[in-house]
């Protein structure tokens, strides 16, 4: 299974809206399952017309533990509350006794090992779930989601990743729709993938942080192209994204004008392909340029 990742080194560059359009307009050659691996803000699923209700099951999942208190055991020697470097335990006085703060424990663990008395155990805790849907364009998706406040998004996107290829099993093609930034849930949508298209907008911060986005893809050594959404918003800046591309041995996918049916689309739950088919022509150049093999 082929695995293209569509990214963005910031947010609001339309790269969602690209990878459900692609995504689409792919599954009318070919078997395509979607990974939606922004599990901080996942809204393919909506791109491609699926609310949260519409998919057919969601399972809970864990991707942290958290210190819990065996008060009976616990003889008050404060050790643990020294070695919290987060300062998720405070001190009780009047039971003598640690109490955990969930919200700011880490899971790291260093209390438990402290503890003379083995009191403090790490319990998984279900903070994200993970869900498949069918869309109406023939092919499934997968979705993660991470509960507010939760760290540990990266293995949201692995288990995203792995129920993507069991649902998919047997499609030629993975979109996969990776969170803004350079950070831990995106590397993890990354990792193995076989092309990586990079989405930006012509401001100095969507290249500065396209540039970032296009490090990490290197140091992995996946290929890449990019896209210029609103490309006509900032003419001289869209030059210098070119010039950046040229000089970097990197393909520009499209260039995609600024296109208020964009918004219009999302609103309606429908992708832009399908909402506004003027802008089939960008989606067909993208692929027209994805590496054949
Ligand atoms: S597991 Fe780590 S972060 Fe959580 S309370 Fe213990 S020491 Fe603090
Ligand atoms: S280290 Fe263990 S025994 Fe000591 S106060 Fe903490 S929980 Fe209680």
């Amino acid at each position: 299974m082929k695995k293209i990742t569509v990214l963005s080194g910031k947010g609001g560059v339309g790269k969602s809206s690209i990878a459900g359009s692609l995504a689409v307009l792919l599954a009318k050659k070919h078997e395509v399952i979607c990974a939606d691996c922004d599990v901080d803000a996942s809204n393919l699923g909506l791109v491609l017309g699926l609310k949260e209700k519409d998919f057919e099951e969601w399972e809970r999942i864990s991707t942290n533990e958290k210190a819990v208190l065996d008060e009976k055991k616990c003889n008050g020697c404060k050790k643990c509350v020294e070695s919290c470097y987060f300062k998720a335990i405070k001190w009780n006085k009047e039971k003598k006794q640690p109490v955990f703060d969930s919200l700011i424990c880490e899971g790291c663990g260093a209390c438990e090992i402290v503890c003379p008395e083995n009191a403090i155990i790490l319990e998984k805790v279900q903070n994200a779930k993970i869900g498949f849907g069918k869309t109406k364009y023939g092919f499934g998706i997968v979705s993660g989601q991470l509960e507010m406040g939760e760290s540990g998004s990266g293995k949201v996107v692995a288990e995203v990743r792995k129920l993507a290829e069991k649902k998919g099993k047997g499609a030629e093609i993975m979109v996969i729709d990776a969170a803004a930034g350079i950070g831990c849930p995106v590397i993890a949508s990354v990792v193995g993938s076989d092309f990586v298209i990079g989405v930006t907008e012509p401001t100095p911060s969507g290249l500065s942080d396209l540039k970032r986005a296009l490090q990490m893809t290197e140091h992995f050594g996946i290929g890449c192209g990019i896209v210029i959404n609103k490309h006509d918003l900032n003419p001289k800046f869209t030059k210098r994204i070119e010039a950046f591309a040229k000089e970097n041995g990197l393909e520009v996918l499209a260039k995609i004008p600024y296109e208020k049916a964009f918004v219009e689309a999302l609103i309606n739950l429908v992708p832009i392909i399908e909402f506004k088919s003027e802008t089939k022509k960008f989606f067909e150049e993208i692929i027209g340029k994805l590496p054949k093999d």
